[in-house]
């Protein structure tokens, strides 16, 4: 248990919820954003990394991983706690205030802000079962950091826009690098798969993997057996690591046991982004009101409205200034 009583608790640490961790911060705000990853970034770091976005002010044009780095140096200026790799399973009122209870810890807040987009996001595993020894070391399903596949024998299984882009990446400091996929064509970007393709990647096309296992000679590296699509062939590679990118799935019916008032699978929320739930706010593309639209854009404007409404409950005698420049003076 976390001794501290926040001012506000954002769940959900995507566009929504990192923009409105800075700008409570920079409300002087007591602030614990909360993400189920290991990282930051939602949708733009996790679904699309590298596709280019439009649609973000004063932004001509920046890709997912791009824009997430930009609002993790805005949030450099006002730091806020945060708590990487949990997922808030309930929230409930308790003594004028709100407990939030995590997979780690429990967490004391005035106020919520809840940022959780279209649900915590799960990576897709691999569909047989394997000795979960092997997670410790060898399988991982995210990239925490780079280096731990320095001078590795590495296999990154998938065919999407992040199997692509790490095995680029991965190849560069890795002692060898496979892709494994199931068809000819990657689901990525031209310039990404011409890349690939220019570089020194094995790429082990169209194969699908049937299992994992430790290597019997040394145990510190694991078998693949693979078996080519439509085809009898089978053949095993031996790395020391394999990375799978098969993708995510998100669900939000967690919400269901919350006591809040939903819109299909979304929370209904005021022109002030509150809930029905006192001190309770959503924004982002879980929230909806009539003329709602699911962007970058909206979830940005939407998390300093709703900071606002929650420092005015919550210190209804303080004096307020709503430019940055008053702020930071
Ligand atoms: C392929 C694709 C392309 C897109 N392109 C554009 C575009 O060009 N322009 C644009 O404006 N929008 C685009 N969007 C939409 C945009 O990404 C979303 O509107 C935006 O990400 C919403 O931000 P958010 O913070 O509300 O939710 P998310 O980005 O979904 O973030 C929510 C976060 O909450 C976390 N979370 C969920 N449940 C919990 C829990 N119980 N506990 C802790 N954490 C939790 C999740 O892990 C996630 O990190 C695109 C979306 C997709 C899928």
């Amino acid at each position: 248990m976390n001794n501290e009583i926040y001012d506000i608790a954002i769940i959900g640490g995507g566009p929504a919820g990192m923009f409105s961790a800075y700008y409570a911060s920079l409300r002087k705000l007591k602030v614990a954003l909360i993400e189920s990853l290991p990282n930051l970034g939602g949708q733009p770091q996790t679904l699309y990394a590298q596709k280019e976005i439009y649609d973000v002010a004063a932004l001509p044009k920046v890709s997912g991983t791009e824009l997430v780095d930009q609002i993790t140096e805005q949030m450099k200026l006002m730091p806020c706690d945060q708590f990487l790799g949990t997922s808030v399973t309930n929230i409930e009122e308790n003594d004028g205030n709100w407990k939030i209870t995590t997979d780690k810890q429990t967490i004391v807040t005035k106020s919520i802000i809840i940022a959780i987009g279209n649900g915590a996001f799960k990576p897709r595993k691999l569909t047989f079962d394997y000795d979960p020894m092997i997670e410790e070391n060898n399988l991982s399903y995210f990239v925490n950091d780079i280096n731990d596949f320095k001078n590795k024998d590495v296999a990154i299984a998938g065919g999407g826009d992040s199997a692509v882009d790490w095995a680029i990446h991965i190849n560069e400091l890795a002692k060898s690098t496979s892709i494994i996929h199931r068809r000819n064509r990657y689901r990525a970007m031209e310039s990404s798969v011409d890349s690939l393709n220019d570089s020194t990647v094995d790429q082990l096309n169209p194969y699908i993997i049937k299992g994992v296992s430790f290597n019997a000679d040394d145990p510190n590296k694991v078998d693949i057996l693979l078996k080519k699509i439509k085809s009898e062939n089978m053949k095993t590679i031996t790395v020391d690591k394999l990375l799978v990118n098969y993708g995510f799935v998100s669900d939000s019916k967690i919400l269901r046991d919350w006591n809040l008032e939903l819109e299909g699978p979304f929370i209904k929320v005021s022109q002030q982004m509150e809930t029905n739930l006192p001190n309770v706010f959503a924004i982002g593309d879980i929230a909806t009101y009539p003329g709602k639209l699911q962007l970058i854009a909206t979830a940005f404007a939407e998390g300093p409205t709703a900071v606002t409404k929650s420092l005015r409950n919550i210190y209804p005698d303080r004096d307020y200034f709503e430019h940055s420049t008053s702020m930071f003076s």
